[in-house]
């Protein structure tokens, strides 16, 4: 590298090359000038283009440092929760991070619009992968079958009343802060059928013996699937859907009431 020859070009070159070990700070120096006679003006043209590029790539680097917007990278169990959601080809997409007011918020969530087995979910909801997967595992391995069990028929959509919503448990003022301010958690409303039967969460009528049957069925093994079960006859908060959320609790406790 003749250019390292001439002292003036060591000294304006040096900084850079302590500054930045990467190869790029050599890449933009013209490296015919140090055999052109060194005029005034040169030496002028030279030095400023020698450091111009200087502080170039610093920004950069400055740029790859994690800042408090940047988004979280993926953890291990949301990586291998999403590659199961698409391998089971549950209808969803990412969606940007919520930051809500005090502890609300969802760092990765995804929107779900259906589930396996072509099952709707109406309307799409918001929540983790986690719960989504949750859901999905519990639609495919015990509503959808129980639906065609009891009633033989396919289950269309399953009538999502509430995802994510930043709020206390049961909207009460001074309450712990709910699953859905976290996108834990999943209000169920109703259940249609393919052939057009809703069966709706708040409690059938006896004579409906088939639908309470079905409702019984599938609420028993949500427990399965979440770690808290709630709905009509648990209290007035959940007279009309079933609450579904994965909340963790010491010892693995799971509340279904
Ligand atoms: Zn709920």
């Amino acid at each position: 590298m003749g250019m390292f020859r001439f002292h003036g070009l060591v000294i304006i070159l040096a900084p850079v090359l302590i500054a930045a070990s990467e190869p790029p700070v050599n890449a933009p120096i013209p490296t015919a000038r140090p055999q052109i006679e060194p005029v005034a003006e040169e030496s002028v043209e030279q030095g400023a283009e020698v450091s111009v590029p200087l502080p170039t790539p610093r920004p950069e680097v400055a740029e790859d440092k994690p800042e408090a917007d940047e988004p979280k990278p993926l953890t291990a169990e949301e990586v291998s929760c999403l590659a199961d959601l698409v391998e089971l080809e549950v209808d969803f997409k990412a969606v940007d991070a919520i930051h809500g007011e005090g502890q609300c918020g969802v760092e990765h969530p995804i929107k779900v619009t259906g589930l396996s087995s072509g099952v709707v979910l109406d309307p799409p909801g918001v929540m983790t992968c986690a719960a989504a997967l949750s859901l999905e595992n519990w639609t495919r391995e015990t509503v959808a079958p129980a639906a065609d069990a009891i009633f033989h028929d396919e289950l269309a959509s399953i009538g999502n009343y509430s995802t994510y919503v930043c709020r206390t448990r049961n909207s009460l003022t001074g309450a712990k802060i709910s699953e859905h301010a976290k996108g834990n958690a999943i209000d169920i409303g109703r259940f249609v059928l393919e052939g057009g039967r809703v069966i709706d969460v708040r409690s059938p009528p006896l004579s409906e013996f088939l639908e309470l049957g079905f409702l019984y069925a599938v609420r028993e093994d949500a427990c399965e699937h979440f770690t808290t079960v709630l709905g009509p006859g648990t209290d007035v908060f959940h007279s009309d859907h079933f609450h579904l959320d994965m909340i963790q609790r010491r010892s693995g406790y799971r509340y279904c009431k």
